[in-house]
């Protein structure tokens, strides 16, 4: 099975997977704003069981649209945001696709809290939009 890799800004945080993630969608919702510094973030939603971790990630307890406790991962070092696990979702990880090392492995098949997303940007081809969450 084919693995997937890849790390933080500084390399003090490495992962791998494998299995092909379950949805990939963009999400331009403010949380996702403000911890990216950009418009959106690649969301790709992984199995837990197939992901492997080389490195201490920090935590941050942040909460969801829906209230329930998202705990967000990033390296300590640099910054760079991994991943998030979201208490609603028990068993699945949230990995961002920006930190892959190979991000075109994926294409996106959603954009998510479109009521936030830069009124500048275009709708991505062949995506469906939500104006929430999903
Ligand atoms: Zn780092």
């Amino acid at each position: 099975m084919k693995e997937h890799t890849g790390g933080c800004l500084c390399g003090a945080v490495r992962y791998a997977f494998t299995g092909e993630p379950r949805f990939v969608s963009l999400c331009h919702c403010t949380h996702c704003q403000k911890l990216s510094g950009g418009s959106y973030t690649i969301n790709l939603l992984i199995q837990e069981q197939d992901f492997k971790q080389q490195g201490a990630t920090a935590l941050f307890e942040d909460s969801g649209d829906s209230g329930h406790p998202v705990q967000r991962h990033f390296c300590g070092d640099c910054g760079s945001h991994i991943f998030a696990k979201i208490s609603s979702a028990p068993g699945k990880i949230v990995l961002k696709g920006g930190t892959l090392d190979h991000p075109n492995d994926f294409t996106p098949q959603a954009e998510i809290y479109t009521c936030r997303a830069s009124e500048w940007l275009l709708p991505v081809e062949k995506t469906q939009r939500f104006d929430l969450g999903i």
